[in-house]
């Protein structure tokens, strides 16, 4: 595979410019043109620099081979082709204070949690910072926006893949994306999802990212836990909560909990209290979730009484939460239902 010139910051491609004994402006002719999501034969620049470009670079390190559009509330989803013809899927959901792209961070994912589909065959490879950034160039192409207009307005790193577990390349990624005169997502803007890697949490609090941190509980205590998510015999819930509290403490932020309602699993108001005990007077938002079911696995959605009971109860003990409901479910576009990818090693995608 070739390298992604999507990977570089700004100045980064100014000292490749540079080093190509080009004029400094070219460099800015690229920047300004792979930001507005253009393939390397599409940048604005002489025929002879765009084909030295591609002598080393990926012409188009994603490119959407698929859309589908959910018929019940306009979400849609793509497929995304890497150049070494892996496919990640990604989300685009239009909300009224603006609009949301989840983006894969990993073709797959290794971290095993029962009740979702991205784990199903492991992880195969990370993605890097370029074609993380090249899925938001790509959509926001697509969706009709610019550099200055943007249409993907927020994003949620919530995609196949764990964010951490792609530590390097991820927070290239997030220093790219928010970087001045690029596409410029503010980092509030932004969430990123963690199962609970302990270690980069507290490092990732030290990156000067101000983003919402997100991290998936799903359990009250270590061995149930454990039931669903083997991350958790690596790292406690206790452990966890520290590395929360860390992260407000240099940041500033709140960090918010993902709780997916599973049927006979985690969803009854023992658990709702067990919870409500575990993040009394932490500064943290609950995000509750039925669970979206996913073919391979036989866990079930709580029911919707439970899951409105279960937030009743959170909310009567003075937890702040909020039960969301599942977007382009219909398209298998919902949490938990993204894919892992399929290769086609001859690289042609049929
Ligand atoms: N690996 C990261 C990023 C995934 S984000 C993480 O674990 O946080 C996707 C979110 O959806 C996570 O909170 C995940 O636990 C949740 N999820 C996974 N499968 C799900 C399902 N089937 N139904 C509802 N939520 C699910």
């Amino acid at each position: 595979m070739k390298k992604i010139l999507q990977d570089l910051s700004k100045e980064e491609i100014a000292a490749l410019v540079a080093s190509l004994g080009e004029r400094t402006f070219r460099a800015d002719q690229i920047f300004l043109g792979l930001m507005q999501g253009k393939k390397i034969s599409e940048l604005p620049i002489p025929s002879a620099l765009r084909a030295s470009l591609l002598e080393t670079y990926e012409e188009e390190p994603v490119k959407i081979v698929e859309t589908l559009v959910s018929r019940e509330d306009g979400t849609k989803k793509f497929l995304f082709a890497l150049a070494d013809g892996n496919l990640v899927e990604g989300v685009f959901m239009r909300n009224n204070y603006g609009n949301t792209q989840c983006v894969s961070t990993q073709v797959g994912c290794r971290m095993g949690c029962k009740f979702c589909a991205s784990t199903l065959g492991g992880r195969v490879r990370d993605m890097t910072a370029g074609e993380i950034l090249s899925q938001v160039l790509t959509v926001n192409r697509a969706e009709g926006g610019t550099v200055k207009d943007r249409a993907v307005t927020n994003l949620v790193l919530m995609g196949s893949g764990e964010p951490f577990d792609n530590y390097e390349n991820v927070v290239r990624f997030l220093h790219n994306v928010t970087a001045e005169g690029g596409i410029r997502i503010g980092a509030r803007n932004i969430s990123l999802s963690t199962c609970g890697l302990v270690p980069e949490m507290r490092r990732f609090a030290s990156e000067g990212i101000g983003l919402n941190l997100t991290v998936s509980l799903h359990a009250t205590c270590d061995e149930e836990r454990a039931r669903t998510m083997p991350i958790a015999n690596k790292y406690k819930i206790s452990d966890i909560l520290d590395a929360c509290a860390y992260y407000f403490e240099k940041t500033g932020r709140r960090y918010i909990f993902e709780y997916t309602l599973i049927s006979g699993e985690n969803a009854d108001e023992a658990h709702a209290l067990a919870l409500a005990k575990l993040l009394k007077g932490r500064p943290c938002h609950v995000n509750l979730i039925r669970l979206n079911e996913v073919k391979e696995r036989s866990l079930k959605a709580a029911a919707e009484r439970d899951a409105r009971r279960f937030l009743e109860v959170l909310t009567q003990q003075g937890i702040s939460a909020t039960l969301r409901r599942s977007m382009g479910s219909d398209i298998a576009g919902a949490c938990g239902q993204l894919r892992f990818s399929r290769i086609f090693p001859d690289g042609k995608i049929p």
